[in-house]
């Protein structure tokens, strides 16, 4: 039985956030230092969910490698399938370009389409 509950990896609990309450929730985690930046659903600078907004610029990162293929020094594409869930990343000169930083910056697109799609679910308006 898994009954871990360490507090370092300690990940919010997304479910049935609206996208407001979360992204207030994950900024106070954030600064008392329970939350890494990777590990976020909801990007504070846009005020969306992290998949909703990957696909801006300021989600390039050349030092950390988010979104980006070192070698040839270019961003990677992303395509989010809202359908499937699915989030990809591939860098549109050489086809490859994955990090370790892109990696966490997909797992946090998947769980945040989850979270959203969860949400709206509920909604059924
Ligand atoms: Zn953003
Ligand atoms: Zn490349």
């Amino acid at each position: 039985m898994n009954t871990t509950t360490l507090a370092s990896t300690t990940r919010l609990n997304p479910v049935g956030r609206t996208l407001p309450v979360l992204l207030a929730m994950e900024d106070d985690a954030e600064d008392v230092g329970r939350l890494a930046p990777d590990d976020r659903l909801t990007c504070h600078v846009h005020g969306r969910w992290i998949h909703q907004c990957v696909a801006s610029p300021l989600h390039v990162n050349p030092i950390t490698r988010h979104r980006w293929c070192r070698s040839c020094a270019t961003a990677l594409t992303v395509s989010v399938d809202e359908l499937s869930g699915d989030v990809t990343m591939s860098c549109p000169r050489c086809g490859h370009g994955e990090s370790a930083a892109s990696a966490k910056l997909i797992a946090a697109c998947r769980a945040s389409l989850a979270a959203a799609r969860r949400h709206s679910g509920a909604r059924a308006a």
